[in-house]
Protein backbone atom coordinates (compact mmCIF):
# COMPACT_ATOMS: atom_id res chain seq x y z
CA UNK A 1 0.00 0.00 0.00
CA UNK A 2 1.34 3.43 -0.96
CA UNK A 3 1.95 5.90 2.00
CA UNK A 4 -0.28 8.25 2.27
CA UNK A 5 -0.38 11.48 5.15
CA UNK A 6 -1.87 14.44 5.79
CA UNK A 7 -0.56 17.32 3.30
CA UNK A 8 0.42 20.71 5.84
CA UNK A 9 -2.97 22.22 6.84
CA UNK A 10 -5.32 20.13 4.89
CA UNK A 11 -7.54 17.86 6.38
CA UNK A 12 -7.01 14.43 4.16
CA UNK A 13 -4.25 12.75 2.92
CA UNK A 14 -1.96 12.61 0.29
CA UNK A 15 0.20 10.37 -1.25
CA UNK A 16 3.74 10.77 -0.03
CA UNK A 17 4.87 9.33 -3.65
CA UNK A 18 3.29 10.84 -6.02
CA UNK A 19 4.17 11.73 -9.92
CA UNK A 20 6.11 14.79 -11.78
CA UNK A 21 5.03 15.90 -15.15
CA UNK A 22 8.04 18.20 -16.59
CA UNK A 23 9.41 17.36 -20.00
CA UNK A 24 6.69 14.46 -20.27
CA UNK A 25 5.80 15.63 -23.79
CA UNK A 26 8.77 13.10 -26.10
CA UNK A 27 6.43 10.16 -26.19
CA UNK A 28 2.75 11.25 -25.18
CA UNK A 29 1.49 8.09 -24.94
CA UNK A 30 3.79 6.27 -23.27
CA UNK A 31 3.40 9.46 -20.68
CA UNK A 32 -0.21 8.70 -20.36
CA UNK A 33 0.04 5.10 -19.89
CA UNK A 34 3.01 5.80 -17.10
CA UNK A 35 0.86 8.56 -15.35
CA UNK A 36 -2.07 5.93 -15.79
CA UNK A 37 -0.25 2.98 -14.02
CA UNK A 38 0.91 5.56 -11.34
CA UNK A 39 -2.34 6.47 -10.34
CA UNK A 40 -4.15 2.59 -10.12
CA UNK A 41 -0.24 2.20 -7.86
CA UNK A 42 -1.70 4.51 -5.65
CA UNK A 43 0.23 7.78 -6.60
CA UNK A 44 -2.60 10.03 -6.69
CA UNK A 45 -0.67 13.18 -6.12
CA UNK A 46 0.12 14.99 -9.78
CA UNK A 47 2.36 17.89 -10.23
CA UNK A 48 2.21 20.06 -13.16
CA UNK A 49 2.73 23.43 -14.38
CA UNK A 50 1.75 25.95 -16.56
CA UNK A 51 5.44 25.81 -17.05
CA UNK A 52 5.50 22.44 -18.74
CA UNK A 53 4.24 22.64 -22.32
CA UNK A 54 2.60 20.24 -23.25
CA UNK A 55 1.94 18.62 -19.81
CA UNK A 56 -0.91 19.26 -18.35
CA UNK A 57 -3.32 18.16 -22.10
CA UNK A 58 -1.46 14.55 -20.98
CA UNK A 59 -2.42 14.88 -17.86
CA UNK A 60 -5.76 15.74 -18.98
CA UNK A 61 -5.65 12.31 -20.98
CA UNK A 62 -4.38 10.31 -18.08
CA UNK A 63 -6.66 11.81 -15.45
CA UNK A 64 -9.80 11.76 -18.05
CA UNK A 65 -12.73 9.97 -15.80
CA UNK A 66 -10.81 9.54 -12.57
CA UNK A 67 -10.69 13.01 -11.57
CA UNK A 68 -11.59 12.17 -8.23
CA UNK A 69 -8.85 9.94 -7.78
CA UNK A 70 -6.51 12.78 -8.61
CA UNK A 71 -4.73 15.78 -5.84
CA UNK A 72 -4.38 17.37 -8.50
CA UNK A 73 -1.61 20.27 -8.39
CA UNK A 74 -0.28 22.96 -10.84
CA UNK A 75 1.14 26.30 -10.65
CA UNK A 76 1.38 29.48 -12.09
CA UNK A 77 4.70 31.98 -13.84
CA UNK A 78 5.77 34.79 -11.50
CA UNK A 79 5.15 36.76 -14.33
CA UNK A 80 1.12 35.97 -14.43
CA UNK A 81 1.14 36.09 -10.59
CA UNK A 82 -0.95 39.66 -10.59
CA UNK A 83 -4.09 39.01 -8.72
CA UNK A 84 -5.75 38.70 -12.33
CA UNK A 85 -2.92 37.25 -13.76
CA UNK A 86 -2.75 34.55 -11.40
CA UNK A 87 -7.12 34.04 -11.82
CA UNK A 88 -6.58 33.71 -15.86
CA UNK A 89 -3.35 31.57 -15.78
CA UNK A 90 -5.45 28.80 -12.98
CA UNK A 91 -8.48 29.16 -15.76
CA UNK A 92 -6.84 28.78 -18.86
CA UNK A 93 -4.59 25.53 -16.75
CA UNK A 94 -7.74 24.24 -15.95
CA UNK A 95 -8.78 24.26 -19.40
CA UNK A 96 -5.69 22.33 -20.48
CA UNK A 97 -6.70 20.05 -18.01
CA UNK A 98 -10.04 18.96 -18.49
CA UNK A 99 -11.88 20.08 -15.40
CA UNK A 100 -12.88 22.36 -13.17
CA UNK A 101 -10.72 22.58 -10.32
CA UNK A 102 -7.21 22.06 -8.56
CA UNK A 103 -6.22 20.84 -5.44
CA UNK A 104 -3.48 22.49 -4.87
CA UNK A 105 -2.17 25.92 -7.11
CA UNK A 106 1.43 26.82 -6.87
CA UNK A 107 3.23 30.53 -7.10
CA UNK A 108 5.89 28.71 -9.30
CA UNK A 109 8.91 30.72 -7.88
CA UNK A 110 8.92 34.26 -6.34
CA UNK A 111 9.04 36.96 -9.31
CA UNK A 112 8.62 40.73 -9.42
CA UNK A 113 4.58 41.08 -8.58
CA UNK A 114 4.34 41.72 -4.67
CA UNK A 115 3.29 38.53 -3.14
CA UNK A 116 0.07 39.97 -2.13
CA UNK A 117 -1.40 40.27 -5.56
CA UNK A 118 -0.40 36.12 -5.52
CA UNK A 119 -2.16 35.77 -2.50
CA UNK A 120 -5.19 37.85 -3.19
CA UNK A 121 -5.56 36.14 -6.57
CA UNK A 122 -5.27 32.19 -4.64
CA UNK A 123 -7.88 33.51 -2.10
CA UNK A 124 -10.40 34.67 -5.05
CA UNK A 125 -9.48 31.24 -6.59
CA UNK A 126 -10.45 29.25 -3.72
CA UNK A 127 -14.17 31.26 -2.72
CA UNK A 128 -14.88 30.92 -6.49
CA UNK A 129 -14.25 27.05 -5.80
CA UNK A 130 -11.56 26.50 -8.47
CA UNK A 131 -8.56 25.43 -6.47
CA UNK A 132 -8.73 23.84 -2.91
CA UNK A 133 -6.06 25.38 -1.18
CA UNK A 134 -2.94 27.51 -2.37
CA UNK A 135 0.76 26.75 -1.96
CA UNK A 136 4.34 28.11 -2.70
CA UNK A 137 7.21 26.40 -4.98
CA UNK A 138 11.09 27.79 -4.03
CA UNK A 139 10.66 29.72 -1.33
CA UNK A 140 13.46 29.65 1.17
CA UNK A 141 12.72 30.55 4.92
CA UNK A 142 12.95 34.51 4.67
CA UNK A 143 10.67 34.12 1.82
CA UNK A 144 8.11 31.77 3.73
CA UNK A 145 8.01 34.22 6.58
CA UNK A 146 7.10 37.03 4.71
CA UNK A 147 4.66 34.74 3.13
CA UNK A 148 2.85 34.01 6.55
CA UNK A 149 2.66 37.44 7.23
CA UNK A 150 0.25 38.43 4.59
CA UNK A 151 -1.41 34.67 4.44
CA UNK A 152 -4.59 33.05 6.24
CA UNK A 153 -3.80 30.52 8.60
CA UNK A 154 -3.38 27.26 7.14
CA UNK A 155 -1.70 28.95 4.40
CA UNK A 156 0.38 28.29 2.22
CA UNK A 157 -0.38 24.59 2.55
CA UNK A 158 3.20 23.37 0.76
CA UNK A 159 6.49 24.38 -0.25
CA UNK A 160 7.97 22.83 -3.08
CA UNK A 161 12.04 22.60 -3.41
CA UNK A 162 14.93 20.69 -4.56
CA UNK A 163 15.67 17.65 -3.09
CA UNK A 164 17.16 14.84 -3.49
CA UNK A 165 20.46 12.29 -2.12
CA UNK A 166 22.67 14.97 -3.53
CA UNK A 167 21.25 18.24 -2.56
CA UNK A 168 19.74 17.66 1.43
CA UNK A 169 20.35 21.66 1.71
CA UNK A 170 16.44 21.91 2.68
CA UNK A 171 17.24 20.10 5.45
CA UNK A 172 18.90 22.50 7.47
CA UNK A 173 15.70 25.46 7.66
CA UNK A 174 13.33 24.99 5.30
CA UNK A 175 12.43 21.39 6.17
CA UNK A 176 12.53 22.41 9.98
CA UNK A 177 10.55 25.54 9.34
CA UNK A 178 7.90 23.68 7.43
CA UNK A 179 7.42 21.42 10.03
CA UNK A 180 7.34 23.97 12.80
CA UNK A 181 4.39 25.10 10.48
CA UNK A 182 2.41 22.40 9.41
CA UNK A 183 3.47 23.30 5.72
CA UNK A 184 4.23 20.15 3.47
CA UNK A 185 7.46 20.11 1.87
CA UNK A 186 7.22 18.53 -1.79
CA UNK A 187 10.47 17.45 -2.80
CA UNK A 188 11.34 17.99 -6.68
CA UNK A 189 13.72 16.57 -8.88
CA UNK A 190 14.06 13.35 -6.74
CA UNK A 191 16.58 11.39 -8.82
CA UNK A 192 18.56 14.66 -9.68
CA UNK A 193 16.24 15.59 -12.94
CA UNK A 194 18.32 12.35 -14.70
CA UNK A 195 21.56 12.46 -12.69
CA UNK A 196 20.88 9.83 -10.26
CA UNK A 197 24.18 8.15 -8.63
CA UNK A 198 25.91 6.20 -10.65
CA UNK A 199 26.70 2.22 -9.22
CA UNK A 200 29.93 2.70 -9.08
CA UNK A 201 30.26 5.77 -6.63
CA UNK A 202 30.59 5.45 -3.09
CA UNK A 203 26.99 6.60 -2.73
CA UNK A 204 25.70 3.94 -5.51
CA UNK A 205 27.44 1.52 -3.52
CA UNK A 206 26.03 2.56 -0.59
CA UNK A 207 22.37 2.68 -1.82
CA UNK A 208 22.94 -0.96 -3.59
CA UNK A 209 24.08 -2.51 -0.24
CA UNK A 210 20.75 -0.91 1.57
CA UNK A 211 18.65 -1.87 -1.51
CA UNK A 212 20.13 -5.32 -2.00
CA UNK A 213 19.39 -6.16 2.21
CA UNK A 214 15.31 -5.45 1.14
CA UNK A 215 15.59 -6.89 -2.38
CA UNK A 216 14.51 -3.57 -4.25
CA UNK A 217 16.19 -0.89 -6.26
CA UNK A 218 18.79 1.84 -5.22
CA UNK A 219 15.67 4.26 -6.64
CA UNK A 220 13.21 2.78 -4.77
CA UNK A 221 15.89 2.87 -1.27
CA UNK A 222 16.22 6.85 -2.56
CA UNK A 223 12.30 7.83 -2.54
CA UNK A 224 12.04 6.15 0.76
CA UNK A 225 14.75 8.29 2.56
CA UNK A 226 13.06 11.33 0.83
CA UNK A 227 9.93 10.81 2.25
CA UNK A 228 11.31 9.66 6.11
CA UNK A 229 9.66 12.51 7.65
CA UNK A 230 6.08 13.23 8.23
CA UNK A 231 5.83 16.42 6.15
CA UNK A 232 7.81 14.97 3.36
CA UNK A 233 6.40 14.40 -0.22
CA UNK A 234 8.19 13.53 -3.15
CA UNK A 235 7.44 13.83 -7.15
CA UNK A 236 9.78 11.36 -9.52
CA UNK A 237 8.82 12.41 -13.00
CA UNK A 238 8.52 8.69 -15.46
CA UNK A 239 7.31 8.48 -18.81
CA UNK A 240 7.75 4.98 -19.04
CA UNK A 241 5.33 2.78 -16.83
CA UNK A 242 7.74 0.53 -16.01
CA UNK A 243 9.15 3.08 -14.15
CA UNK A 244 6.14 4.49 -13.20
CA UNK A 245 5.66 1.39 -10.59
CA UNK A 246 8.95 0.88 -9.61
CA UNK A 247 8.41 4.07 -7.92
CA UNK A 248 5.40 3.62 -6.39
CA UNK A 249 6.48 0.27 -5.03
CA UNK A 250 8.89 2.39 -3.18
CA UNK A 251 6.05 3.58 -1.08
CA UNK A 252 5.80 -0.18 0.57
CA UNK A 253 9.62 -0.22 1.70
CA UNK A 254 10.04 0.07 5.38
CA UNK A 255 13.67 1.10 6.12
CA UNK A 256 15.57 0.47 9.62
CA UNK A 257 16.96 3.37 11.59
CA UNK A 258 20.23 1.68 10.75
CA UNK A 259 19.26 1.90 7.08
CA UNK A 260 18.60 5.55 6.97
CA UNK A 261 22.34 6.19 9.07
CA UNK A 262 24.09 4.28 6.28
CA UNK A 263 22.27 6.70 3.31
CA UNK A 264 22.74 9.64 5.42
CA UNK A 265 26.58 8.96 5.66
CA UNK A 266 26.96 8.13 2.27
CA UNK A 267 25.08 11.38 1.13
CA UNK A 268 26.50 14.14 3.84
CA UNK A 269 23.94 17.07 4.24
CA UNK A 270 27.32 19.53 3.93
CA UNK A 271 26.36 23.14 5.21
CA UNK A 272 24.06 25.03 5.06
CA UNK A 273 23.58 26.57 1.89
CA UNK A 274 24.07 30.44 1.44
CA UNK A 275 20.54 30.85 -0.77
CA UNK A 276 17.61 28.28 -1.49
CA UNK A 277 19.06 25.66 -3.81
CA UNK A 278 17.06 25.24 -7.21
CA UNK A 279 17.31 23.18 -10.18
P1 LIG B 1 13.43 13.40 -11.56
O1 LIG B 1 12.09 12.94 -11.14
O2 LIG B 1 14.48 13.61 -10.53
O3 LIG B 1 14.05 12.44 -12.68
C1 LIG B 1 13.34 12.13 -13.84
C2 LIG B 1 14.19 11.15 -14.64
O4 LIG B 1 14.28 9.91 -13.92
C3 LIG B 1 13.57 10.81 -15.98
O5 LIG B 1 14.63 10.70 -16.90
C4 LIG B 1 12.92 9.45 -15.74
O6 LIG B 1 12.89 8.64 -16.90
C5 LIG B 1 13.87 8.86 -14.75
N1 LIG B 1 13.20 7.86 -13.92
C6 LIG B 1 12.08 7.99 -13.19
N2 LIG B 1 11.78 6.85 -12.54
C7 LIG B 1 12.76 5.96 -12.88
C8 LIG B 1 13.01 4.63 -12.53
N3 LIG B 1 12.22 3.97 -11.67
N4 LIG B 1 14.11 4.02 -13.07
C9 LIG B 1 14.93 4.68 -13.92
N5 LIG B 1 14.74 5.96 -14.27
C10 LIG B 1 13.67 6.59 -13.76
O7 LIG B 1 13.33 14.76 -12.39
P2 LIG B 1 12.40 16.03 -12.53
O8 LIG B 1 11.43 15.82 -13.62
O9 LIG B 1 13.32 17.20 -12.61
O10 LIG B 1 11.62 16.20 -11.13
C11 LIG B 1 10.39 15.59 -10.84
C12 LIG B 1 9.25 16.57 -10.90
O11 LIG B 1 9.41 17.64 -9.98
C13 LIG B 1 9.10 17.31 -12.24
O12 LIG B 1 8.62 16.45 -13.26
C14 LIG B 1 8.18 18.44 -11.85
O13 LIG B 1 6.84 17.98 -11.75
C15 LIG B 1 8.76 18.80 -10.48
N6 LIG B 1 9.75 19.91 -10.58
C16 LIG B 1 9.41 21.11 -10.00
C17 LIG B 1 10.29 22.18 -10.07
C18 LIG B 1 9.90 23.49 -9.45
O14 LIG B 1 10.60 24.50 -9.66
N7 LIG B 1 8.86 23.54 -8.68
C19 LIG B 1 11.54 22.05 -10.71
C20 LIG B 1 11.85 20.81 -11.26
C21 LIG B 1 10.96 19.74 -11.17
P3 LIG B 1 11.56 8.39 -17.79
O15 LIG B 1 10.86 9.70 -17.93
O16 LIG B 1 12.11 7.84 -19.06
O17 LIG B 1 10.70 7.38 -17.07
Amino acid sequence: MMQARRFGSLDHEVSAIGQGTWQMGRDKRSAVAALRRGLELGMAHIDTAEMYTGSEEIVAEAIAGRRDQVFLVSKVLPQNASRKGTIAACEQSLRRLGCERLDVYLLHWRGSHPLQDAVAGFEQLERDGKIGAWGVSNFDTDDLEELRAIAKPGRPVCNQVLYHLEERGIEHAVLPWCETHHVALVGYSPFGSGRFPSPSSAGGKALAKVAGRHGVSARQVALRFLIRRAALFTIPKASDPAHAAENAAAGKLHLSDSDLSEIEAAFPLGRAPRSLPTL
